[in-house]
């Protein structure tokens, strides 16, 4: 490709709305363009790099034996009332009619569509198991588009669904699509870290996965052990007991709850400086809506309330609110900041941490004063008591006697998960067993964001002068330049090489602007293509200058070896 009629419009700023580094170098680079909040035309760089990114996930999906179709984007609204998620899907959900007044909606993804197609097609267990996959654009109004093709209105996803005859063999499926998912992302040059992930009501044996890119940007919080390889999202990360104290042996020699004044004492920070003491010996009581009941959940107070191990509890509650001044006045008599559990008419549910308490502090549901010595086992009776916080950062892993809890940031790029029956009873897809009964398919379902890939590579791969892409999903391989294009040695030499290696199958762009050699070599930094040539001064003497985009290193070479060496590194990519 001759880079002079290449459409990539480069800028020298990135726009000031664009705060994730890959959003501003993708724009600066000239690979995407907004058209409106979250949804981008993908500009011919772009593109190259998402079909790279296609061809790898059909290669090793089809080698995981699953095969690939194409579903609409618009599907008939009946289809989601049948799935009962035409209502809980909210507002992320587009919806639109056609000129007969009949409703549609855009797919954001496609369990209804395939468990319909399943259905109407497969009758028999000869035919199963099955793992059906497209590769196709999604559509969710998010609330927060942002972050470029990391969390878009319109985006490229890759979608399979699986269809078992037995949660065994579903569960070989699952394990198969998960070990795709490594080879795909190790493929990409992403860095990924598979994490447990919460399942919801429906996850029948309870496994699912999320792959995480590593990135800061990420919002995903994972905490994964600093000696084992436990890693989970943080809404299902648990702790460890290891080093746990339990206070029920302590109970009699506690005294009682004793009356403390601490007017105007209305935050955590506010309290522990005033009474000297330490976040840990804090019992914070805070008052929830679950599915519109009230509910009091406390934790101690350097801990945070984990809202889906809450909604677990009351068996996957839809729901989750935090209670308002207002609505917390109006229920316990209480003010913010003096809340407490002792003689509080709610519902209460202890963190495992606040019950092993032995006499912490906690508001005493009267103005200006809190209790200390409370003591939740004898003194909050009726409290249950279960695993209701998220996990904190050195907290003992569950899993080994070793390691302790670390975090990082990550971005979603993939997602394993069991379905089970859930959709297959909601809209019919039965098949015949061996037997001859009725019984209906297990699935699975599988989800890569390709387009968020994209940007999630450019997260892990740029450095100050741009984008640095891995050879193997990079817009071009080569990049070919020419610093004079009126010097006709260089642009023979040039020329010549550009024919050589395009007969070898390799991707050139060569740089026949006629431009400054000092914006052209800001131009190939910001591009990222991993192999550079300039073909300067020395043509004539049949050297080249040879650099890998991602070292400073840059060799002189003949041009027979800079050939030599293009095709060496091409073959480590196979
Ligand atoms: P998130 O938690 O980030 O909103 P999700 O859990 O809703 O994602 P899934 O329904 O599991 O996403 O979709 C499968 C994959 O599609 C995700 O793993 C992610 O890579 C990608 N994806 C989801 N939403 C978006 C989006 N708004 N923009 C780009 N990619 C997305
Ligand atoms: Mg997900």
């Amino acid at each position: 490709m001759r880079q002079n009629t290449l459409l990539a419009p480069t800028l020298r700023e990135a726009p000031a709305d664009s705060e994730a580094i890959s959003h501003q170098l993708l724009l600066r680079a000239g690979f995407i363009r907004q058209l409106a909040a979250g949804i981008y035309t993908y500009l011919p760089l772009g593109w190259r790099v998402l079909r790279k990114l296609e061809s790898i996930v059909r290669q090793e999906m089809d080698a995981a034996g699953a095969q690939e179709l194409l579903m609409p984007a618009m599907q008939p609204a009946e289809l989601w009332q049948e799935s009962g998620r035409y209502d809980v899907y909210g507002p992320e959900l587009i919806r639109l009619s056609d000129r007969h007044d009949r409703a549609f909606a855009l797919g954001p993804t496609h369990e209804e569509v395939i468990t319909a197609l399943v259905r109407d097609e497969i009758q028999s267990y000869r035919k199963l198991p099955v793992t059906l996959y497209q590769i196709q654009t999604k559509y969710r109004d998010e609330r927060r588009p942002r972050f470029g093709l990391l969390r878009g209105r319109e985006f490229l996803m890759k979608d399979a669904y699986s269809f078992d005859t037995s949660w065994e063999g579903l569960n070989r499926t699952y394990w198969r699509m998960y070990e795709a998912y490594g080879a795909i992302f190790a493929r990409c040059g992403l860095n990924v870290r598979p994490v447990e992930a919460d399942a919801g009501a429906i996850g029948g044996e309870g496994s699912t996965h999320e792959f995480m890119a590593l990135a800061d940007i990420g919002e995903d919080t994972i905490a994964s052990c600093t000696h084992c390889d436990y890693a989970s999202n943080l809404e299902k990360a648990r702790a460890g007991d290891r080093g746990a104290q339990t206070s029920t042996d302590r109970t009699s020699v506690i005294p009682q709850p004793e009356k403390i004044h601490t007017p105007n004492i209305r935050t955590i920070n506010e309290l522990v400086a005033a009474l000297d003491i330490h976040a840990n010996e804090l019992i914070k009581t805070i008052v929830a809506l679950v599915d519109g009941k009230p509910v009091a959940i406390l934790v101690r107070g350097d801990h945070d309330v984990n809202e889906i191990k809450v909604r677990h509890y009351f068996g996957g509650a839809a729901n989750f609110e935090m209670a308002d001044a207002d609505t917390i006045e109006r229920l316990t008599g209480a003010a913010v900041g003096f809340l407490g559990p002792i003689g509080l008419d709610l519902p209460i549910l202890a963190d495992i941490a606040v019950a092993r308490m032995s006499g912490g502090v906690a508001g005493a549901n009267e103005r200006d004063f809190h209790l200390r010595n409370v003591q939740p086992l004898r003194d909050i009776p009726h409290a249950q008591i279960g695993d209701f916080r998220n996990v904190a950062e050195r907290d003992p892993c569950p899993r080994c006697e070793e390691g302790t809890l670390a975090f990082n940031r990550g971005i979603e790029v993939g997602h394993v998960f069991k379905l089970g029956t859930k959709y297959s009873e909601k809209l019919g897809a039965a098949f015949l067993n061996a037997e001859g009964k009725r019984q209906a398919a297990i699935m699975g379902c599988y989800g890569i964001g390709v387009s968020r890939m994209l940007s999630a590579i450019a997260e892990q791969n740029h450095d100050a002068g741009g984008l640095v892409w891995p050879l193997a999903i990079a817009p071009f391989h080569v990049h070919l330049i020419p610093v004079s294009i009126k010097d006709e040695t260089q642009m023979q030499a040039a020329e010549r090489l550009y024919q050589e290696l395009s007969a070898r199958g390799i991707e050139v762009l060569l740089d026949d602007r006629d431009e400054r050699p000092g914006v052209k070599f800001k131009d190939a930094d910001l591009f990222g293509i991993p192999m550079q040539v300039v073909v300067g001064k020395q043509a004539g003497e049949g050297l080249v200058e040879f650099k890998f985009r991602n070292q400073t290193l840059k060799n002189t070479i003949p041009i027979d070896e800079a050939t030599r060496r293009i095709m060496e590194k091409m073959n480590s990519i196979g």
